[in-house]
């Protein structure tokens, strides 16, 4: 592995990005080198270009060097997709203009570094939703959000990025600006080429603009935190707020009730919604443009369930602070780490199976580790996607194997997916293979090949193709 880079690359990065602070090196590139959720590396240098113009010099300069190139937007991906040791990292936070809000079309033309909550809230200004949301909106950046065709808590109505994207822009390895920027709704002219972008964590092209699709601002809000007695009852609390709301669920968040003990007591800032215990709570949200109205219709549609016995207690937000402190307790997951050491985890299931993987995924821990097991379960139960965080008293390689293969091991025997929403990256790379089959896995190799003939974009994440 390269260690430092030939000067005279130096030289031509410099002359390709020619800002103060476009190219850095050594102390400087270090400084950049830090995230609070990935593992980062010591890159070689972190350039940081302005324009497209200068992102396509730049990998013009490194595929012509055989220098890999390591795309960063906010590093607040959960695989570790943004490691960079040896390579050059490109960071996109200087791109972050908002070019154009449609108010009429209802789309956004962005820069690929623009701060997902910077786009909501301009679109906002406009009266529309950009309807991705996550924790880690304040951070998150648009190209990294489709790089990973992020999901987060309103999956359930609006879809995952994928879904939102209409038109990008991405430059190749060598180069090559594809500037697919399409406004239209409808467009089966040819091969959908967004959608290599879309979810390939910057291993086939670097994104450097986009055109989200908006919707219309919701004026009303309702939420509430509700206690639920058995898992049997949550796919069918589910339905029922599905159907009776005709359309406007859009959060159905599910907490185990380890989850929520953590979230709830010291030192976590949260407290407990509901006053007495229950082995699952979920937190329910839906959206529409009528507050009385629709207030009025989501107590009803509760009190229902409740009749139903689908659910056992439920607290209302009465206000903006109340949403805002269930909300908070559902995205406090860096309480899980009191009990490190953990490894987090991020499934999908069919529904009906997540109550028995879950158990058998406990029992096995337990087997393995008696007395030192713990597992912690949250998620975005209405998408089929569980995140575990599991502990078993230590953090080594072995262990971490081992726990995989239990934890993956009990999705792929049910036809499930080793990621739902987080990626590859290099967390899961040698586990790829257990969602995906060797003919899936082909043709992934040949797309790499193709459009990234000297392996330097994001070599060694998602897919490899060195053997
Ligand atoms: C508190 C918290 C909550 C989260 N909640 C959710 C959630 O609910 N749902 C969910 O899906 N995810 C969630 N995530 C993880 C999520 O994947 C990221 O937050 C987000 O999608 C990544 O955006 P980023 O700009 O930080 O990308 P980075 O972390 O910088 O990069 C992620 C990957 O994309 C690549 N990449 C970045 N920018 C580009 C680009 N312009 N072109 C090509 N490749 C690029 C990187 O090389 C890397 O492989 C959460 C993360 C945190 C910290």
């Amino acid at each position: 592995m390269m260690t430092e880079l030939p000067a005279d690359l130096v030289e031509a990065l410099a002359q390709a990005v020619p800002a103060v602070g476009g190219v850095l090196l050594g102390e400087a590139a270090k400084e950049k080198a830090v995230s609070d959720w990935s593992r980062v590396g010591t890159p070689l240098a972190v350039v940081r270009p302005s324009s497209t113009s200068e992102v396509s010099a730049a990998l013009k300069l490194c595929n012509e060097a055989r220098i890999p190139v390591t795309a960063w937007g906010g590093k607040t991906g959960l695989v570790h997709g943004i490691f960079s040791d040896g390579h050059i990292a490109l960071s996109l936070e200087r791109m972050a203009a908002i070019e154009e809000v449609d108010a009429i079309g209802g789309t956004i033309t962005v820069e690929a570094g623009c701060i997902l909550q910077t786009a909501a809230e301009a679109a906002e200004r406009e009266g529309l939703l950009l309807p991705l949301d996550l924790g880690a909106r304040g951070s998150a950046m648009i190209g990294g959000v489709i790089a990973t065709n992020a999901g987060g808590n309103r999956v359930i109505r609006y879809g995952m990025v994928r879904e939102m994207v209409l038109g990008l822009e991405a430059v190749l390895a060598d180069g090559t600006v594809v500037s697919s920027m399409n406004h239209l709704i409808k467009n089966n002219a040819g091969y959908d080429l967004k959608q290599l972008f879309i979810g390939s964590e910057g291993t086939l092209g670097i994104v450097t603009r986009a055109v989200l699709r908006l919707k219309p601002l919701p004026t009303s809000q309702d939420t509430a935190f509700v206690g639920v007695e058995s898992f049997e009852h949550l796919p069918r609390l589910l339905r029922h707020m599905e159907q009776r709301l005709s359309g406007s669920l859009s959060a159905y968040e599910v907490m185990w009730s380890d989850f929520y003990d953590l979230v709830t007591a010291p030192p976590a800032l949260g407290r407990a919604p509901l006053e007495g215990r229950h082995p699952y709570y979920v937190l329910i949200e839906a959206q529409g443009q009528d507050q009385q109205a629709d207030s009025e219709r989501f107590e009803a549609v509760l009190m229902e369930a409740f009749e139903k016995d689908l659910l056992a207690d439920a607290a209302l937000a009465k206000s903006q602070a109340e949403r805002n402190a269930m909300w908070e307790l559902r995205d406090d997951i860096g309480q899980t780490a009191r009990n490190w050491p953990i490894f987090t985890y991020d499934v999908s299931l069919r529904l009906g199976d997540m109550e028995d993987y879950v158990a058998s995924v406990r029992t096995a821990l337990e087997a393995a580790w008696p007395g030192k097991a713990t597992l912690t379960v949250f998620g975005h139960l209405g998408d089929g996607n569980l995140h575990l965080v599991a502990g078993v008293g230590a953090r080594d390689k072995a262990t971490k194997k081992a726990l995989n293969d239990i934890i993956y091991g009990e999705v792929t025997r049910r036809g499930g997916s080793i990621s739902a929403e987080h990626g590859i990256g290099l967390e899961k790379q040698a586990w790829l293979g257990w969602s995906r089959n060797a003919e899936e896995l082909q043709l992934m190799r040949l797309l790499k090949r193709t459009l990234d003939p000297a392996n330097i974009l994001n070599p060694g994440k998602v897919v490899t193709v060195e053997e």
